[in-house]
């Protein structure tokens, strides 16, 4: 039972529990993937190998360089860190000597598609529904290809199941990509054991390195090994478990604002033990290496969208930790605003590589020297692929800037929010002008990537499904599990 209820607490699954998107990918006939570089797959209907990018779309701009190590913390939502306002220490993060970027968001409130566009700093609409197709449709590079063409080792160790390489084609330009520590059955490995493996790849290596690593403690279950941490005295029953929280999150029950608070406490106490996980990965730096720490979305716990991330654009899903180190940059906190769709052309920057790509994010290193240069807007997007049951809404679109939030609905209309007045996002004016301005120039952004994308492929997501459905499908549910 344990299995079943961390597998379907995987999938970023929307709130009625039946669509899982593009997030988890196709079911029924693709098998969880396998270490290594990102070669052909078996041939039983499973997907195609990931191309990898078009050498036309880039130049690698030479040779070597400093060793990058660059951590997601999936599904960490800033607003609950301490040095952001929250209630969570971050000793070990702060300790790290790094630029603490304020103002840091996600493009997208999903996984695959979030890791997408910051390895390759372009929109993730240009990937295509990676879940369906098993691999982006964007022919640049990736920052592991970039890397890979400079002669770096590249590694990747996975922490959870919605970056198997199998669901996302996330490989690409990856010497090793392990996403073979999760169990069979199980959606997630733990932090220690993910950085052990990344540390002894790390030590092994002999010449520059890119690491990548991804990981999932924060995402549901909420399991903290000292549940009590943040909330001692709860005298009620829910826990952070998916059969407990599934009935708020995907079916609209009312809950007792008490357990919500609890829940919430949980949450937190997971992202302290994740900030104390880092450790062992920090005390193996050498001091001159690139550090990225950030996460590719967070979590919300308000507007009536609980314990999820995928269908809003609330700032507690898109506001993220960022934390940069490199050579050369004072540790300091810098408030101008930056996207995730920035990191690729950041580092590439950082890095003095040289490297030239298709980016439409763009270097924020004057940002990280405390010089200014944050971007003044950047617009994020929920899932245009997601097959919908009547009466849902459709794909939202975004437009942020730094004191102010338009969200479009799929209808055409929106609402502005001022983030001054109303931080928390609950006094939108709706009926505004404007939006419809940015809503055509984010789709002229994604027309002008027309170039660097691949044709689109079949696509293998020809219906929702639900999550024991996909799971079945996956493999991961067995007739005992099943039966519980
Ligand atoms: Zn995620």
């Amino acid at each position: 039972m344990l299995l079943l209820i961390a597998a379907l607490g995987c999938p970023d699954a929307p709130k009625d529990a039946a669509p899982l998107g593009s997030e988890p990918g196709e079911a029924g006939r693709r098998k969880p993937g396998r270490p290594g570089k990102g070669g052909p797959r078996p041939p039983h209907g499973g997907p195609a190998a990931p191309l990898p990018a078009d050498p036309a779309t880039f130049t690698a701009g030479g040779s070597g360089g400093p060793n990058i190590l660059w951590v997601t913390l999936d599904t960490v939502s800033a607003e609950h860190l301490a040095p952001w306002g929250g209630r969570v220490p971050l000793p070990t993060l702060e300790g790290l000597g790094a630029v603490r970027v304020k103002q840091a968001f996600s493009n997208f409130p999903e996984t695959a598609l979030s890791h997408w566009s910051m390895f390759t700093g372009v929109l993730p609409e240009v990937h295509g529904n990676v879940g369906a197709q098993g691999s982006s449709r964007y022919s640049g590079p990736s920052m592991a290809e970039i890397a890979n063409a400079r002669g770096y080792a590249t590694g990747a160790f996975i922490g959870g199941m919605t970056l198997r390489d199998a669901w996302c084609g996330l490989s690409r330009g990856f010497d090793l990509y392990n996403d073979a520590m999760i169990p069979p059955r199980e959606v997630q490995v733990g932090a220690p054991q993910v950085i052990s493996a990344v540390n002894t790849w790390i030590s092994a290596q002999k010449g520059p390195w890119f690491a990548f690593v991804h990981l999932f403690d924060a995402h549901v279950p909420y399991a903290p090994a000292n549940g009590a941490r943040f909330d001692g005295d709860y005298a009620g029953t829910l826990d952070g478990k998916e059969a407990s929280l599934a009935p708020y999150r995907d079916h609209g029950a009312a809950i007792d604002p008490r357990d919500l608070a609890h829940v919430e406490a949980l949450y937190d106490a997971e992202i302290a033990e994740l900030d104390a996980a880092l450790s062992p990965l920090f005390r193996q730096l050498h001091g001159d290496e690139i550090v990225i720490v950030t996460a590719d979305h967070g979590e919300s716990f308000a507007h009536d969208y609980l314990f999820n991330h995928r269908a809003v654009l609330w700032d507690d899903v898109l506001h993220v930790p960022l934390y940069v180190k490199a050579p050369g940059l004072k540790p300091q906190s810098v408030d101008g605003m930056l996207s995730l769709l920035d990191l690729a052309p950041t580092v590439v920057d950082l890095a003095g590589w040289g490297a030239t790509a298709p980016f439409q994010g763009q270097s924020r290193v004057p940002l990280l020297r405390g010089l200014g240069g944050g971007a003044t807007s950047f617009w994020a997007r929920t899932d245009p692929w997601v097959p919908l049951l009547p009466g849902e809404p459709g794909a939202r679109f975004a437009e942020r800037t730094p004191t102010a939030k338009r969200i479009r609905e799929a209808d055409g209309s929106a609402c502005a929010y001022d983030l001054a007045a109303d931080p928390e996002e609950l006094r939108g004016g709706c009926d505004i002008p404007g939006v419809d301005a940015a809503w055509e120039g984010y789709n002229a952004a994604i027309t002008a990537m027309a170039p660097y994308q691949r044709a689109e492929g079949p696509t293998r997501v020809k219906d929702r499904l639900t999550p024991t459905e996909l799971l079945e499908g996956l493999g991961y549910v067995d007739h005992a599990a099943k039966k519980e």
